[in-house]
């Protein structure tokens, strides 16, 4: 018995430390929780717990990307989808970007709106939002990928951010662009 309660206060005290870490700020307007988050390892029962370099990678997306992006809408970011662990990616992997958000360093996001807002309203904040990181020289990023209803970013901290931009029609296909060229467009 006493192997079991010892078994026990470890798990306890496991738990305890998971969940303290969900709280953690990565920036001042973002918390790990929102990253970690997902309705469908919820259904599945995954536990979608990062591994500290994912924690590290998740934190430097928020400062060099997501924190100043929100610092300059002024208004909230909405993370649709940030680290993935394996079991969970399996389950909801339909990106072309997969392995980023297996790394943490890329997260999927909608600007806050109103709950009245009409799609329009949407997706003009989305096109904002996305304006915003291709012209705002404090926002660095590795990919963005405008879809029609959220944006996929993502940061690398070892390595080259390479400012690629894509555009993505929501049922797999993908169309690369210039900066020009996607501010003439969207
Ligand atoms: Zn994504």
């Amino acid at each position: 018995m006493e192997g079991f309660a010892e078994l026990n206060h470890n798990l306890f005290n496991n738990l305890k430390m998971y969940m303290r870490m969900q709280n953690i700020n990565l920036s001042p307007h973002f918390e790990l929780r929102e990253f970690t988050g997902s309705a469908t390892a919820r259904k599945y029962g995954i536990v979608n717990e990062p591994p500290a370099e994912a924690v590290e990678n998740l934190k430097a997306l928020c400062v060099h990307t997501l924190e100043p992006l929100r610092e300059a809408l002024g208004l909230p970011i909405v993370i649709t989808s940030g680290y993935r662990c394996k079991a969970l990616n399996d389950k909801i992997g339909h990106h072309s970007d997969r392995s980023q958000h297996m790394k943490g360093q890329a997260a999927d996001l909608v600007v806050h709106t109103d709950s009245t807002d009409d799609t329009d309203n949407r997706r003009k904040r989305l096109i904002q939002a996305f304006r915003q990181i291709l012209t705002d020289p404090k926002i660095s990023f590795d990919q963005v990928i405008i879809y029609p209803s959220f944006i996929h970013v993502s940061y690398v901290s070892n390595g080259k951010n390479r400012r690629k931009i894509t555009k993505g029609y929501g049922n797999g296909k993908y169309c690369a662009l210039t900066r020009d060229e996607a501010l003439s467009l969207i």
